[in-house]
């Protein structure tokens, strides 16, 4: 049987980013269900990068993740990982008061941060509704990213320094046997003293396979659609675009639109499919606020987005199962947390702490702690 020092389930960007920073220090192996490693919510995100939402130190993360994305490691991709988008937050004269709000609570971080008034907005976005749109926060520092090239360098990344990515190798039995797991696999058996739990939606059912208490993680659908902007629109350079309530979305992506209701409807754990009542919901709720007709939907698409009850994602080791690591919970920002989830969940699986940098930025290890669950 071959053995490794971390064994992670789940090959995502989550337990990527993982093995990439412990494959430095250890003998590493990746395991995955599927024959593709994005199969799931991985490869169906909205790509964008933006450091003001979700819990604060969600915010802290996101922050701590700029560096790496604006100068990776050499070798790391051939393009890169974020292009400037901008995000046009915008509301409906009732909604003011959540608009100033938002300003207040983003301001301190995001330098260029403006609030709009909605003539400015519309001069950012001319297709906006006049009798919609009463004002917007502009945030700049919102960008795109490109979700194939980070989740592929973590893997290529890992691979050079002796990680391996088993494919079609999923979970489906662990046993503690002393000091080290043996864990039973479609690819095989194979041996560690910890196993990484880094399964998405999953992560409950892993824990499961352990024995250790469920952290309560709930998969939510989350919608997603590709339409065609009204013809001569020059959308290239526009933000994206947001309400406010986070009833919708929609931006630029490559030359048409990209939109959706902004759902999160709770799931089971599965190969989830967009349902036509939120695209539906989406197009109303897009053509209300703006003049973008949406007469054919080029493609359709969901995805999970898991979260515990507060919100914050799971990193660290269970409180009662030797040997057994969650990082679980990335909820709508496992792509933007990515290089900080990455680098945190090494560190704190080789017994280091959170790194100094993260720890500046406001992130500690009780945010994020199973024994959060242990405890309640
Ligand atoms: C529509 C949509 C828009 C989003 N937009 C953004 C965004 O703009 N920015 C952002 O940062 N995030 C966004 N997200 C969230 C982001 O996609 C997720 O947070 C992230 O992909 C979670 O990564 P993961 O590795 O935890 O999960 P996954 O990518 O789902 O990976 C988990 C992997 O574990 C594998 N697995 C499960 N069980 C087993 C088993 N028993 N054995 C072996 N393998 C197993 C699965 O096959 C899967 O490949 C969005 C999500 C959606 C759906």
């Amino acid at each position: 049987m071959d053995s490794y020092d971390f064994i992670i389930v789940g090959g995502g960007i989550a337990g990527a980013s993982a093995g990439y920073e412990l494959a430095a220090h250890a003998r590493v192996l990746v395991l995955e269900r599927e024959s593709q490693p994005g199969y799931h919510s991985t490869g169906r995100s909205a790509a964008l990068y933006v450091q003001t939402h979700g819990p604060a130190v969600v915010r802290a993360l996101a922050r701590g993740a700029k560096n790496f994305f604006l100068n990776p490691p050499a070798g790391f991709a051939e393009h890169p990982l974020l292009t400037p988008r901008g995000m046009l937050i915008i509301g409906r004269a009732d909604q003011a008061a959540l608009l100033d709000q938002n300003f207040a609570q983003s301001s301190r971080h995001i330098v260029g941060l403006r609030r709009l008034d909605a003539n400015e907005a519309r001069g950012m976005v001319p297709l906006l509704n006049e009798d919609y749109v009463a004002g917007a926060v502009l945030d700049p520092e919102v960008m795109d990213m490109d979700v194939h090239a980070i989740h592929w360098g973590f893997i290529r990344g890992m691979r050079a320094r002796g990680g391996r990515l088993a494919i079609g190798a999923g979970l489906q039995g662990l046993e503690r046997n002393g000091s080290a797991w043996t864990v039973r696999t479609a690819a095989g058996d194979f041996a560690a003293p910890v196993v990484i739990d880094a399964a998405g939606a999953w992560c409950d059912e892993v824990g499961a396979l352990a024995g250790a208490g469920a952290i309560g993680l709930v998969p939510k659908r989350r919608t997603a659609f590709i339409f065609d902007p009204p013809p001569g629109a020059g959308i290239a350079g526009w933000p994206s675009v947001i309400d406010v309530g986070e009833e919708f979305y929609f931006k630029p992506d490559a030359g048409k639109f990209l939109g959706s209701p902004a759902d999160q409807t709770p799931m089971e754990p599965c190969d989830v499919q967009p349902d036509d009542f939120d695209i539906a919901l989406a197009v109303e709720r897009i053509q209300r606020a703006a003049r973008i007709p949406v007469t054919h939907i080029n493609r359709k698409w969901a995805g999970l987005r898991s979260f515990v009850a507060d919100g914050s994602p799971v990193v660290g080791y269970d409180a009662r199962v030797e040997g057994f690591f969650w990082v679980a919970g990335q909820g709508g920002y496992g792509i933007e947390t990515s290089p900080s989830m990455g680098r945190l969940s090494a560190s704190l699986a080789l017994g280091r702490g959170v790194p100094a940098d993260l720890a500046a930025q406001g992130v500690t290890e009780a945010a994020l702690s199973p024994a959060r669950f242990a405890r309640a």
